[in-house]
């Protein structure tokens, strides 16, 4: 890394955005988080665990995760078109399977946990904090976890290895890697490259993103403790 290497909006290279976390703010959903990181901002909602009727759908040893990913219309400089499309698809499936090694889904079979996953603005990065707002919702709606999932992207512009990319790094930078892990057992849940780094920025980064996940991961726990108290 080089020393005093500034980025665009002024951040050192391992430095996040400002995030803001809240969970309980939606009267109606079981769960439920809003969360803002930079210009990022999502709201997510969980309805769950409920019994499922359908065989097809349920599963006998436990529930089923369903995460929906949607972009709201507004969220990006140019209208996007609503609904689903290939990438929300994309990103749904994986924030799933980066939120299930978690979740004890064993305790309830045959059910459902539904997930909504809505981005109102987007500014790059909106997978991660994604994943980061559903494991608050899931807290919220009590639903027994291992530990809160983390996330966060890290990536190379200019040549420096740098922590949370905004959207105009993205599209600049030569690699974007989003992270995903469960800081108790440093497992990683979610890795995804997608540029190219060499094998000692590769390590570099993914040591980066350890450190954001396990900060990110301090402030959903302090989140949770604000809202329910306990030690
Ligand atoms: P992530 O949001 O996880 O970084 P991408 O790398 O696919 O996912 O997207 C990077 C950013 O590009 C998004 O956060 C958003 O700001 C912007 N973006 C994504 N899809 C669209 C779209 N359909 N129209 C305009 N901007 C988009």
């Amino acid at each position: 890394m080089t020393d005093g290497y500034k980025r665009d909006d002024g951040r050192t290279p391992n430095m996040l955005r400002e995030l803001k976390m809240n969970v309980g703010v939606l009267n109606n959903a079981d769960g439920s988080a809003y969360v803002e990181c930079g210009n990022n901002k999502i709201i997510v909602g969980v309805y769950g665990p409920r019994k499922l009727h359908s065989k097809k759908h349920s599963k006998i040893d436990g529930a089923v995760l369903r995460c929906k990913y949607n972009m709201a219309p507004f969220s990006v400089t140019e209208r996007k078109r609503p609904g689903t499309d290939r990438r929300s698809t994309e990103i749904s499936k994986l924030i799933s399977e980066a939120i299930t090694p978690a979740i004890f889904l064993e305790k309830y079979p045959r059910s459902s946990i539904d997930v909504s996953i809505e981005v109102l603005e987007a500014d790059g990065g909106t997978r991660c904090l994604g994943i980061v707002a559903t494991s608050l919702a899931l807290a919220d709606a009590e639903i027994p976890m291992r530990d809160l999932i983390s996330a966060c992207a890290v990536g190379k512009v200019d040549g420096e290895i740098v922590l949370d990319l905004s959207e105009a790094e993205d599209q600049k930078g030569e690699a974007d890697m989003p992270v995903a892990m469960m800081p108790r057992t440093n497992e990683i849940t979610l890795i995804q490259m997608d540029g190219h780094l060499t094998q000692n920025e590769f390590v570099e980064a993914l040591d980066l993103a350890y450190s954001g996940c396990n900060y990110i991961n301090k402030l959903q726990k302090e989140t949770i403790l604000k809202k329910y108290g306990g030690a």
